[in-house]
């Protein structure tokens, strides 16, 4: 089931984060977020419109501009696509509490999705052009640890 996992960590029936309704994917103008989260630890959420959900990735810190900075991007549970316009403050004693802000947007690419590697070009306000995200090795099984870099 998509979302399994967003549903089980929310309760959605109190007043805060969007309600997914499930739809269809795309396949053109996918849509990207990156959201800066003021959590316990200040993280960049970034998120990728695949298959009519966002995949999600925590980024602990802020996604590259430019090339050669590689940043670690951990894997998280899908979000609903209405997250994608999503910005407010989780309540406090729930999943994720803190503001949350979108830090960039737009639409993308996918150039090239394996098991292991998504390649996309982004046309964001922030971040443009090719970017990569390779799944690691680091951890124990399943693998959620990946390397976010402009290439
Ligand atoms: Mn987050």
């Amino acid at each position: 089931m998509k979302l399994k996992n967003y549903f089980k960590k929310r309760d959605l029936k109190k007043p805060g984060e969007p309600k997914p309704v499930l739809k269809k994917s795309k396949t053109k103008n996918q849509i990207f977020v990156i959201h800066k989260h003021y959590a316990s630890h200040l993280h960049y959420d970034l998120r990728l419109e695949i298959n009519g959900v966002l995949k999600s990735w925590a980024v602990p810190k802020q996604p590259p501009r430019t090339k050669s900075i590689k940043r670690l991007a951990i894997q998280v549970e899908d979000h609903p696509l209405e997250y994608a316009k999503f910005q407010g403050e989780i309540p406090e004693g729930m999943y994720g509490a803190g503001k949350v802000k979108i830090w960039d947007s737009g639409t993308y690419e996918l150039l090239e999705k394996t098991k292991d590697k998504i390649e996309i070009k982004l046309n964001g306000k922030k971040l443009k052009g090719k970017y990569v995200l390779i799944r690691t090795n680091y951890g124990s099984k399943p693998k959620k640890s990946w390397l976010f870099f402009k290439v």
